[in-house]
């Protein structure tokens, strides 16, 4: 049978080219970057190359570097480590749609005595820059806001967020999780003081991640040990991890923007063929949208029955129908942005990649309306 994967969003397969980085550091280069012997320093000098590659693509020095162990471990360190070492603040402000990592980190601080803010956000998932405005309170100590949703694929205005967040000397943490490698990421142009990225997101291995901590900002540690990377991250680094990261982030320099254009292309031609199916819904913005990204909701439809059948198909794609956690409970993108419990049920999130082609686009639209029409018929019995 066929298989196409359009779930990039959730992971992708790692780039031959970075598998074949990593190798000699698994069985040749094996040693630990903390030992003074020869071993030791080979696995130092690739550590390194990793931090300046990986510095080079945000616009930043090596030394604002911070490798850890993904995405959600870059986010809780970045917004528990700046609360944590500014005791003079005790506010943050977020959106109602950042992912998990972002949101259960900031519940968490409420826990033990801190004030956060949600803002809501509009139809399309932009928050608006007159109530982050209106939030900021002389006690706000960092602001974290998401480059680019993970399941609308909205991007958010963040340079704009992070004038607001320089006039008012606050700091300002953004997860670049699915936004980087698809769109620009460098830090001066966004006005960025933290910044979070994950490997398995851009083609690299999964366990591996980048906080960028701009010089000068006060920040704690989460982690104690060792006091690997300069004592913000305690733990024998992954140097395996961390090279094909390294050689991830460079392809997807190298790629990016020839790639976004193809990805668009797809997206586009993708969009518009799945709307010509009645009663559907294209989620986040038209255009203000990540290359890769579509996001559906079909009335009359449930979201975990859909994905089923298009896996039978050979289609992987995910829902929003269900969370993680398997709560069963409806995304909390999808109702932030106004889509009722029913509609955010049947959503669609189609995410394409580096393995997708014009013919993968002509599949999903052949076999998605008799889908949807099948699903439809059964819940009208
Ligand atoms: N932030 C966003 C926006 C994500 O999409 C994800 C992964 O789905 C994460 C954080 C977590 O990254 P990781 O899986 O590397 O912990």
């Amino acid at each position: 049978m066929r298989r196409i994967y359009m779930d990039h969003a959730a992971t992708t397969y790692v780039d031959p080219e970075v598998v074949q980085a990593m190798l000699p550091y698994f069985t040749e280069f094996f040693g630990n970057a903390s030992s003074f012997h020869s071993y030791g320093r080979e696995a130092k000098e690739a550590l390194e190359h990793s931090r300046e590659v990986v510095a080079k693509a945000l616009g930043a020095s090596p030394e604002e570097i911070i490798f850890t162990s993904g995405g959600t471990e870059s986010d809780n360190t970045a917004i528990k480590g700046v609360m944590y070492a500014n005791r003079s603040t005790s506010h943050v402000i977020t959106s109602m749609i950042e992912h998990h990592a972002v949101l259960e980190t900031c519940g968490y601080l409420q826990e033990h005595g801190f004030d956060v803010t949600l803002l809501p956000v509009d139809k399309h998932g932009f928050i608006s820059l007159n109530h982050l405005e209106d939030a900021i309170t002389n006690e706000t100590g960092l602001v974290t806001i998401m480059h680019a949703n993970n399941e609308i694929g909205t991007i958010e205005p963040i340079k704009e967020i992070g004038r607001i967040t320089r006039e008012n000397d606050i700091y300002l943490h953004t997860d670049a999780v699915q936004s980087f490698g698809k769109i620009p990421t460098n830090v001066d142009d966004l006005n960025v003081d933290l910044l979070s990225i994950s490997g398995h997101k851009i083609y690299g291995p999964k366990g591996v991640g980048v906080l960028y901590v701009r010089e000068g900002v006060k920040i704690e540690p989460v982690q104690f040990g060792g006091g690997h990377e300069r004592g913000m991250r305690s733990g024998t680094e992954n140097v395996p991890g961390i090279v094909g990261l390294a050689k991830a982030v460079e392809i997807s320099q190298r790629e990016m923007e020839k790639e976004s254009k193809r990805l668009i292309r797809l997206r586009d031609r993708l969009i518009e063929g799945v709307l010509k199916i009645n009663d559907s819904w294209l989620n986040g913005h038209p255009t203000q949208r990540l290359s890769n990204n579509a996001n559906f909701s079909f009335d009359r439809v449930e979201g975990e029955s859909l994905i089923l059948r298009l896996d039978a198909k050979g289609i992987a794609a995910s829902t929003g129908s269900a969370c993680s956690s398997g709560s069963g409970a409806p995304s909390h993108v999808l109702t932030s942005i106004g889509l009722t419990p029913e509609r955010a049920s049947g959503s669609l999130r189609l995410t394409l990649g580096k393995c997708n082609t014009e013919e993968d686009i002509d599949y999903v639209l052949e076999v998605l309306p008799e889908v949807v029409s099948d699903l439809r018929r059964i819940s009208a019995i």
